[in-house]
């Protein structure tokens, strides 16, 4: 397991106030997802603002690729290419008059060629789904709009570690959906992701790894589970676990199922009940927005008028079927039609080719886990293709 980032009893006071990191122990490894949680004022953005090197420790160490930060400009500069932070608050990033200028900004530091640039506000821009909002004025932008200009901004870098805080607060559901799925995209590419988040339903979906703070100190690091356990340190941060572990625990007590697989989310408790009961899931058919195969609202309304779930999934696809959809029609993404799948219902999944393989690998898993036989077909590969288009058997 390489680590990436590492905190070696790392304190930090803010001038006249008390302690705000108190002798912090973490580690980042890479490909992994962390969630780190906590209560307001626990210390979270202080600790992020030390992974780029924003604030210097006052003592122990940062390390990043197994190396001490140099608090250098030269070497800042170098540092924040690979790790972005994106801040709770967007206005805190956004400088720039236009979407666009914002976007090339970090770019443009860098010096790169003008190509180059281009390229990669391009792709940015994609990513976040703000391709047509390239020139409008940021300060005109909504909340959900200019905290994806600022993660946009971020991804301009190309970073291997993005560190978000509070990435989620003050979106509605659906955005939290996007934005989660958005993220398993740019893991599936290979970033190694943080988070921070006090909302620990989020976080238990979400991460590999979980740390908690708690007044300037890590109090736990390791899986969710472990801290779901520990009660009364629970209770000392006023958390308490997520509804679907508790549900899963009581159902367990009352002698309804086994306590393993612990589901993380309510459509992975569903599907134990599925099997269960020994319902059958509905299948998914998986269609290649890269190689053209596009819905129109005709075929959009007449597969969900026959029962079946409509989804997307990755930012190319979202944006692909946004300018074929109306505005009002919103799909839901690959969680959406795996709870669908769940009342038994087929579902049409758009994505890009790049994604199948990660996918596929998700349904597997799933499928593994739980015991169900989940039928998944990738619609460009021609042989079992069924005549609908439809898994076969
Ligand atoms: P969290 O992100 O977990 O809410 P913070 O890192 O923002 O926690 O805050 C940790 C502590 O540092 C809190 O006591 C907070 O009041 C204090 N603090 C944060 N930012 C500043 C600042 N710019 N100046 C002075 N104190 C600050």
């Amino acid at each position: 397991m390489a680590v990436l980032l590492e905190c070696q009893g790392v304190s930090y006071d803010y001038p006249g106030r008390g302690a705000a990191l108190r002798d912090v122990h973490l580690e980042i490894v890479k490909g992994r997802k962390t969630a780190i949680i906590g209560p307001n004022g626990a210390g979270k953005s202080t600790l992020f603002l030390h992974l780029n090197g924003v604030l210097r420790p006052k003592g122990g160490q940062v390390r990043f690729q197994g190396e001490p930060i140099v608090y250098r400009n030269k070497d800042l500069s170098l540092l924040r290419k690979e790790v972005a932070v994106i801040l709770q608050n967007p206005d805190d990033q956004i400088f720039s008059a236009t979407v666009e200028e914002d976007v090339a900004f970090g770019p443009l530091n860098l010096g790169l060629p003008k190509e180059e640039i281009e390229a990669r506000v391009d792709e940015a821009l994609a990513l976040v789904d703000m391709t047509g909002e390239r020139e409008r004025p940021s300060q005109q932008l909504s909340f959900g709009q200019k905290k994806r200009l600022a993660l946009a901004g971020a991804l301009a870098m190309r970073p291997k570690v993005l560190i978000m805080d509070e990435p989620t607060a003050g979106l509605d559901p659906h955005m939290v959906q996007e934005v989660l799925e958005l993220t398993e995209e740019l893991h599936m590419k290979g970033i190694t992701l943080v988070m921070s988040t006090h909302e620990l339903e989020v976080a238990y979906s979400w991460a590999d790894d979980f740390v908690v703070m708690n007044l300037g100190k890590v109090v736990f690091s390791g899986p969710a589970e472990g801290l779901f356990a520990n009660r009364s340190l629970l209770e000392l941060i006023g958390f308490q676990a997520p509804d679907v572990y508790r549900m899963n625990e009581e159902m367990h007590r009352i002698g309804l199922f086994e306590l393993t697989p612990v589901p993380k989310h309510m459509t992975d408790l569903r599907m134990k009940f599925c099997r269960m009961n020994g319902r059958a899931m509905g299948g998914m058919s998986i269609r290649r927005v890269d190689k053209g195969e596009l819905p129109s609202i005709t075929e959009v309304h007449t597969l969900i008028s026959q029962g079946r779930a409509v989804g997307y999934y990755g930012s190319r696809a979202k944006h692909l079927l946004a300018t074929m959809l109306p505005s009002d029609v919103r799909l839901p993404g690959l969680r959406g039609c795996l709870d669908k799948m769940v009342d038994g219902r087929d579902a049409m999944l758009y994505t890009d080719g790049m994604l199948v393989p990660a996918i596929m690998d998700h349904i597997n898993n799933l499928a593994q886990r739980y015991g169900l036989a989940i039928n998944v077909m990738d619609g460009w590969t021609e042989e079992g293709h069924a005549a609908d288009g439809w898994p076969t058997g």
